[in-house]
């Protein structure tokens, strides 16, 4: 008998390990899984944070992990923690490095430091042939030049909004590009006249949850199981169908990251 099921989809950004999902993580990953979500990858960000991270995404088969310090909470990072790092790269086989990166948004932020913490984490990354999540704010041309100095695995810019030039420039040294709930709103013209310039093959779908929540449910914590929505405004952004933006974005996922279909 024919099961009529939703289209596969991974979620390629999701930090369902963040404490706001304590009280219902079970419940939040069936209704994803039932929904088509058969994957979620969940980058990781500070040293403090990673048994907790490693220890959730053991018990779930769909759950992927990533391991890395983000560039937002710079100031928690000690030079210790790469080689902590590395070791637990050995000791736990993440699929990916991340999430890292460059923040020029938040102003407070050192960047100095971000630079001596993204680029030694690329060095890590290269050296274990793992691909990379990198999280850019403001800092795109920067992280394309140490990108390009380093010549990493490839990897995923998470949601991405820079150019299209410069998408041009990720793409070429093996990148996707994320994007997320924010083309679900009306407002966010710029993104889908980007989205529209980057050929699907290179694109990935991401809920970025529990934060950027999708426009049907704003006001709430954003969640793996929306990410239907964002498929919806994807397709529809594209002129294409939900079966092959579901095809090929899972697709694109499972190559990077060399998951099992
Ligand atoms: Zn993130």
């Amino acid at each position: 008998m024919q099961v009529n099921k939703e289209p596969r989809l991974i979620d390629s950004h999701c930090h369902i390990d963040f404490a706001e999902f304590d009280h219902d993580r079970p419940q939040v990953l069936l209704r994803a899984e039932q929904i088509g979500v058969s994957k979620i990858i969940v980058p990781s960000v500070t040293q403090d944070s990673w048994a907790n991270t490693i220890q959730i995404c053991s018990q779930s088969n769909s759950l992927e992990l990533a391991l890395g310090l983000h560039p937002v909470f710079i100031d928690q990072h000690q030079p210790q923690h790469l080689v902590e790092l590395d070791d637990l790269i050995d000791a736990h086989s993440p699929i990916a490095v991340g999430e890292i990166g460059l923040d020029y948004y938040l102003k407070d932020l050192d960047r100095d430091k971000q630079t001596i913490f993204f680029t030694k984490q690329l060095i890590i990354a290269k050296r274990q042939a793992l691909p990379v999540i990198i999280h850019n704010r403001k800092a795109h041309d920067e992280c394309i030049r140490i990108l390009a100095n380093i010549g990493v695995n490839g990897g995923i810019v998470h949601a991405f909004n820079g150019s299209i030039q410069q998408a041009h420039k990720y793409i070429e040294m093996g990148f996707y590009l994320g994007f997320g709930g924010m083309l679900t709103y009306e407002r966010s013209t710029k993104l889908r006249a980007l989205l529209k310039a980057i050929p699907l093959e290179h694109i990935v779908l991401e809920t970025d949850a529990p934060d950027m929540v999708v426009s049907q449910h704003r006001g709430t914590r954003n969640s793996p199981e929306y990410l239907p929505y964002i498929l919806d405004a994807v397709a529809k952004c594209l002129d294409s169908t939900r079966e092959e933006v579901a095809r090929v974005t899972t697709q694109n996922v499972q190559s990077l990251f060399e998951l099992k279909p």
